[in-house]
């Protein structure tokens, strides 16, 4: 049974007012908000456990380790990972992806090698790569984009080359709301003995995620995005690749031996973790992992499943509405323009009653090009969204149009 009122009970914020309107919080694809019991849990450890983790011998040092090795566990048990030596805190996707590309790049890729992505990659999935083309003379492929928003799987097979090292691609675009098959872009890559990187930073919060069952090389994710907090994120990497890449940054934490002829590294997943870690929000994003799991992945799926086909239906009653991403897989966004208004007056114009939507290029520019458009309104769906705050938008919406 889902309880959209007690759900909403749990996330204070959603009780407050903007312009003395209630909020309605259709932002959620930037950053979700936060239920109590994580901030709880954070301010929990802060108070009466804190202490540094995996240094110290002292009753306060192993507590604190043991809530950030759970926190580990928890996460490992979240994307069904086979161990936790996989699982790599990181500050969030954006580190997950640059870390994968410094690292894996260093160890297996060199001048005239290939990464493919795709046209609809937020810049966390280009730029790192852009990047190591800088440093190395690596080279980009791109899959393309339709116009429904989907990935043209015709056009992967063909980018494949003997030079192909790897392939990095998002689960579920932040713009279009398109869910990749990304489960066959993994078959494919493999046939072709090419690893596979996802961006799960919009997949994570909104279904059930099995990187043993997707077969995925890497998986990266942010906390924030996932009702836990900012300043975490995961980086799930196979044993397999992990152990054979140099490591990310040097110092604490990263080292078994160190000395000034030659340092030995720490086992995984260590070897990727130098300095003191975010022990605290490690904790906060277990806490926001088990909130989720209590609720139902499959819950919030459906719910926010009958939210999208909600806003879909009832947006295209609109004047002047032009959907972005009309793809048939399709998750928690809705992007679109409204005539030729620009975005951002319309962004500017729901604020002012209380609703909050992303307007822009989102991050992601090749993609804005491709749809020849400077940028859209945005709105994203999270676990606590009605259907009655989709109908305020619309009619907001309806305001903004007839005052245009
Ligand atoms: N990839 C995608 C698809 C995203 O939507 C985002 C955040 N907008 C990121 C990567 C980057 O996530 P973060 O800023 O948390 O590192």
């Amino acid at each position: 049974m889902y309880d959209i009122q007690k759900i909403r009970a749990d996330f204070p914020i959603l009780g407050r007012e903007v312009y003395g309107k209630p909020l309605v919080y259709f932002d959620n694809g930037a950053t979700t908000q936060k239920p109590r019991c994580v901030v709880e849990a954070m301010s929990e450890e802060y108070y009466n456990v804190n202490a540094n983790v995996h240094r110290g011998v002292h009753f306060l040092s192993t507590q604190a380790t043991e809530l950030h090795e759970g926190a580990r566990e928890t996460v490992r048990r979240f994307i069904n990972a086979r161990s936790t030596a996989e699982i790599i805190f990181t500050r969030g996707t954006t580190e997950s992806i640059n870390l994968v590309a410094s690292c894996f790049g260093e160890a297996f890729m060199s001048e005239g090698d290939e990464v493919i992505v795709s046209e609809m990659e937020h810049h966390s999935n280009i730029v790192p790569w852009q990047l190591l083309a800088e440093r190395k003379g690596i080279r980009l492929r791109v899959i393309p984009v339709t116009d429904a928003g989907e990935l043209d799987m015709d056009a992967l097979e063909r980018l494949f080359s003997e030079r192909t090292k790897i392939v990095s691609v998002t689960h579920v675009s932040n713009v279009l709301g398109t869910v990749n098959p990304v489960r066959r872009i993994i078959e494919t890559a493999h046939a072709h003995n090419v690893p596979v990187m996802i961006d799960g930073a919009q997949s994570t919060p909104h279904f059930a995620v099995d990187v043993q069952e997707l077969d995925a090389d890497f998986y990266a994710f942010s906390g924030h995005k996932i009702y836990g907090p900012t300043g975490i994120g995961v980086l799930y990497g196979k044993e397999q690749w992990l152990d054979r890449m140099p490591p990310y940054m040097g110092g604490g934490e990263m080292i078994q031996s160190v000395s000034f002829e030659s340092t030995t590294f720490n086992e995984l997943p260590f070897k990727f973790e130098a300095g003191t870690p975010d022990y605290i929000a490690a904790t906060g994003l277990a806490r926001a992992l088990d909130y989720v799991t209590a609720l139902g992945m499959d819950q919030i799926f459906a719910h926010e499943q009958q939210l999208t086909r909600y806003a879909m239906e009832q947006l295209q009653t609109i004047d002047g509405m032009r959907i972005i991403g009309t793809a048939t897989e399709h998750d928690a966004v809705v992007s679109f323009m409204l005539g030729d208004v620009h975005p951002l007056d319309v962004g500017t114009l729901l604020d002012r009653l209380g609703i909050a939507v992303r307007t822009g290029h989102h991050c992601a520019e090749p993609l804005m090009r491709s749809f020849g458009v400077p940028g859209t309104v945005r709105a994203s769906f999270g676990l606590y969204n009605t259907t009655e705050e989709i109908d305020i938008l619309v009619k907001g919406l309806r305001r903004v149009s007839q005052m245009f």
